[in-house]
């Protein structure tokens, strides 16, 4: 389903407006969205704001040289009238947590604009499908009479366990933070901890949001979600009962991407170049690298980064070599004076990436055998769809449940073993640090592991087998992608 097998003969094509919500994790799989959708014939209206159209341009570019039916519209984001600074339009662009409220009435004005954009261009799109961040949607969809479908980024499993504790009210009922209790009716149970699992919506400032969420719930059509149906089959079955409408897993979405320069070219351009990359990895043997990283949010103080830096040097004495990516937010002149020596030790060993790394071309090549992840939906779904096992070191938000699904119930990966949440762009406190022996022990667990590991390499290569196969004309996820277009249509409106 890339845009290479694109066949749009229908001569009356559903037009679908996409709008996700400006963080790279939800941009990134819903310009996946957008390419599986022109593919399979729909027209298709992309909205975003400037600042994020530039930082997508790469993805952009690609999309428009394919001649897919994918429109983009850029429209204004009022930062400043919130108090933002200039260009905030993107939350890794915020510093403080503080501004995440002002960041979000900034999206809610965005809002309006959408809504005059819609009514003097559009009135007639045959459906919205929105990241469910943005759940202003609901009212202006509402307003114009066009059908809405949520946009799930994280996994089933993650949206079933936030709603079986609400169903439930029990995080109300619990005082002790760090004490395990089992999720209710959960198909695949599992433990977890108050303070892994409390979200931002759960606190009694985000009430008002959380409400408006659960609105547009109600008057959404179905939910689209990047899975796929042999992965969490369970969850998505129960999910489906509890909120009596119609779930569409239509992932991994970054298999969306099958040539070696849409793997490369996912959200922001690459920091490093990737024939160089590919040259490093080519030399290496299969499974020795692993790669690390921790997404586009999470942050690593220098305290974090040389115990990171301490567990990867003395591990990689044993054949094991890395990508490590170092966030751009990260980066200070006491932490390159520190990396530049820490190269010079390693060199040949461990490559580091400041920036963006072209993370899906990464996981995909043979050399690499193991992911360190602070198990965000997309890396994860990521890593499975690559067939890689991985160390787990979830910070914040649905990463703790991810790592569950990982460890527990999908037996494709190794707790690091953090236990005290980060909150993102915020410093990681003293008890959160992980220490450089801990890294060494989960990494060449991960790489090595004897039989162990060899069961859970192989789990991890069953599940990259099915997840292609989802995707693959006639498969459950290509099917599904079908399904949305029919019903944008029209043509299944009763959801069958
Ligand atoms: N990503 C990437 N290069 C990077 C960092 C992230 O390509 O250096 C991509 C990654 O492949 C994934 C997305 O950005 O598709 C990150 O989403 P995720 O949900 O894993 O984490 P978040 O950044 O939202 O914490």
């Amino acid at each position: 389903m890339d845009g290479s097998s694109t066949h749009n003969s229908d001569p009356n094509p559903a037009h679908i407006i996409l709008i996700p919500f400006m963080a790279q994790g939800h941009m990134i799989p819903m310009l996946d969205v957008a390419r599986l959708l022109a593919s399979s014939g729909a027209l298709v209206t992309f909205i975003t704001t400037p600042v994020n159209a530039a930082r997508i341009r790469p993805s952009i570019d690609r999309i428009e040289n394919s001649q897919l039916p994918v429109r983009f519209v850029q429209l204004p984001f009022h930062s400043a009238d919130v108090g933002l600074p200039a260009g905030c339009e993107n939350v890794d662009l915020i510093s403080s947590p503080d501004l995440f409220k002002p960041f979000m009435k900034a999206l809610s004005l965005f809002g309006e604009q959408v809504k005059l954009y819609l009514t003097a261009t559009n009135p007639t799109a045959d459906c919205i499908i929105f990241d469910s961040m943005n759940s202003w949607v609901g009212a202006v969809a509402e307003s114009l009479g066009i059908p809405h479908i949520i946009f799930h980024g994280p996994s089933c499993f993650y949206i079933l366990c936030s709603r079986l504790l609400k169903k439930h009210q029990v995080l109300k009922s619990i005082d002790d933070d760090y004490k395990l209790f089992k999720v209710p009716e959960l198909p695949e149970p599992v433990e977890v901890m108050k303070a892994q699992v409390m979200s931002l919506m759960d606190r009694p400032e985000w009430e008002k949001e959380s409400e408006e969420f659960y609105k547009t719930e109600k008057s959404a059509c179905g939910v689209v979600m990047n899975t796929f149906e042999e992965l969490e089959k369970s969850s998505l079955d129960k999910f489906g009962k509890e909120i009596g409408k119609k779930v569409w897993p239509i992932g991994p979405l970054s298999l969306a991407n099958k040539d070696s320069d849409g793997k490369a070219m996912r959200g922001k351009a690459s920091s490093i170049d990737t024939v160089l990359l590919l040259s490093w990895l080519d030399s290496k043997a299969p499974n020795s690298v692993m790669f690390v990283s921790f997404g586009s949010l999470s942050r690593n103080p220098i305290s974090q980064l040389v115990q990171i830096g301490q567990g990867l040097e003395s591990a990689s004495s044993s054949q094991l070599s890395f990508i490590w990516v170092v966030n751009e937010a990260d980066k200070s002149e006491e932490v390159e004076n520190w990396l530049s020596e820490f190269e010079e030790r390693t060199k040949g060993r461990v490559m580091v990436i400041r920036g963006w790394a072209p993370q899906a071309m990464i996981l995909g090549h043979g050399a690499v055998g193991g992911f360190m992840t602070h198990c965000r939906w997309n890396s994860t779904l990521e890593a499975i769809a690559a067939g890689v096992v991985m160390a787990t070191w979830p910070r914040f938000g649905d990463q703790f449940v991810n790592e569950r699904l990982v460890v527990d119930v999908l037996r494709i990966g190794v707790a690091v073993g953090a236990k005290v949440p980060t909150l993102f762009v915020d410093e990681m406190s003293e008890k959160a640090l992980v220490k450089g022996e801990e890294v060494r022990k989960v990494v060449e667990k991960v790489m090595q592991g004897g039989e162990e590991g060899d069961e859970r390499r192989k789990r991890a290569s069953v599940l990259s087998e099915k997840a292609r196969k989802a995707i693959e004309v006639g498969g459950s996820s290509f099917e599904n992608v079908k399904k949305i277009i029919q019903f944008a249509k029209g043509e299944n409106k009763h959801l069958e």
